[in-house]
């Protein structure tokens, strides 16, 4: 099968210069209960703006938080996935959403000219201002960003792989929400997530994704819990999980119907390259140069892959 049809979409429609105002709906954490971290279902009202019935899930729009930065210029925007269907929270594409996590850490350096004994508390200043956001509270926003992770223009044509860390599920609750709950009828496609995170308690929308496997019976939600002990005493990485799960993954991705979505940690896109070499199932997803040809995917660096393997237009990639 040719590579598939993605819908137009807008793009740029509110510029950083000029940011219209949402308003805050609803900011609740949308962990699995007690977890360490701070993640955050964040849902603003956008209606009467340009951003109105003009994005698309898996696209992202901007936040500009206010206030200076260390140089005392205004803070510059920060891109956040949107998590909702194309039709919004509302159904009337009027209201959207995302996933904010808390950055909480302790300051490292980030050049050769930094102080190595530095090691302040460091908070990300975006991230925790939409955290921090009471209902009503008004925000700016730009966008929407993005025109090519998007889902295909026909859902039904294919199937699905979605493959998340962390955060990296927002644009996946967005599409799941599109394929399996559309209004004008729901995906019949074959359709997997697999769901990394560090515990069972960061696991994010766990209740929803559950909701929706137990609905739909061609929805597979996996979940691939690293810090946790599986019965042989080792925690799991997506990678991981698919390698262990081929008696399933094997077909689905053998298909050429077969679209994969990434979206989270860089590393995670290490490992499926490497799992999809090792099992032959990469012509289709990746293009790879010769000159990395030669070597074992078990060699290949972070940096190899930048340069050396391309997604097709079946494989869709967004990581930071
Ligand atoms: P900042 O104040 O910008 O701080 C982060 C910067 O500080 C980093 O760039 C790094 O250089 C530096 N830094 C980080 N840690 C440390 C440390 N310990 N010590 C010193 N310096 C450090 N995020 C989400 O939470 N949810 C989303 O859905 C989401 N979607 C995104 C979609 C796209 C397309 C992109 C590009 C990004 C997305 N992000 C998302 C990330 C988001 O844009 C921000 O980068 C993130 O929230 C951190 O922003 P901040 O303003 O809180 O941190
Ligand atoms: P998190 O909750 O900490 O979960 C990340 C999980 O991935 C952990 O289980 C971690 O395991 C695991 N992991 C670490 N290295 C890996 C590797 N090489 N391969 C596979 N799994 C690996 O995640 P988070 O804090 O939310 O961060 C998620 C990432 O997604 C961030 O980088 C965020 O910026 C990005 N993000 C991107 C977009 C986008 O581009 N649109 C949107 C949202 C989020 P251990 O920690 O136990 O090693």
């Amino acid at each position: 099968m040719s590579d598939p049809i993605l819908p137009d979409v807008q793009i740029k429609l509110v510029k950083p210069t000029d940011p219209v105002l949402g308003r805050v709906v609803s900011n609740d954490l949308c962990m699995n209960g007690k977890s360490a971290s701070f993640v955050k279902h964040t849902v603003f009202d956008v209606s009467g703006t340009p951003l109105a019935g003009n994005f698309s899930a898996g696209q992202s729009f901007g936040v500009v938080a206010p206030g200076l930065d260390d140089r005392g210029k205004p803070h510059k925007v920060r891109l956040y996935s949107v998590a909702c269907p194309s039709w919004g929270e509302d159904g009337e594409g009027n209201v959207i959403s995302t996933t904010p996590k808390r950055l909480i850490d302790e300051y490292v350096p980030q050049s050769g000219g930094d102080d190595p004994s530095r090691h302040h508390l460091f908070l990300g200043v975006c991230s925790n201002y939409l955290c921090d956001l009471q209902v009503g509270e008004e925000v700016r926003l730009t966008g929407p960003n993005g025109k090519r992770f998007l889902l295909p223009a026909d859902p039904n044509a294919h199937d699905y792989l979605f493959l998340a860390t962390g955060t990296g599920i927002a644009p996946f609750r967005g599409m799941l929400l599109e394929l399996l709950e559309n209004p004008a009828g729901a995906c019949e496609s074959q359709i997997h997530l697999v769901m990394g995170s560090p515990y069972t308690t960061d696991l994010l929308y766990h209740d929803l994704l559950l909701r929706l496997s137990g609905q739909h019976q061609n929805f597979h939600y996996h979940t691939a819990i690293s810090r946790e002990d599986a019965s042989d005493g080792a925690g799991r990485y997506v990678d991981g999980l698919l390698n262990e799960g081929m008696d399933t993954f094997g077909p689905l991705l053998d298909s050429s119907r077969t679209l994969i979505y990434l979206c989270g940690l860089d590393g995670m896109r290490v490992g499926l390259y490497r799992t999809l070499t090792a099992h032959g199932l990469d012509a289709g997803y990746i293009t790879i140069d010769p000159a990395l040809g030669t070597r074992s995917p078990d060699d290949w660096g972070t940096a190899d892959m930048r340069r050396g393997v391309k997604p097709t237009g079946r494989c869709f990639i967004e990581v930071y």
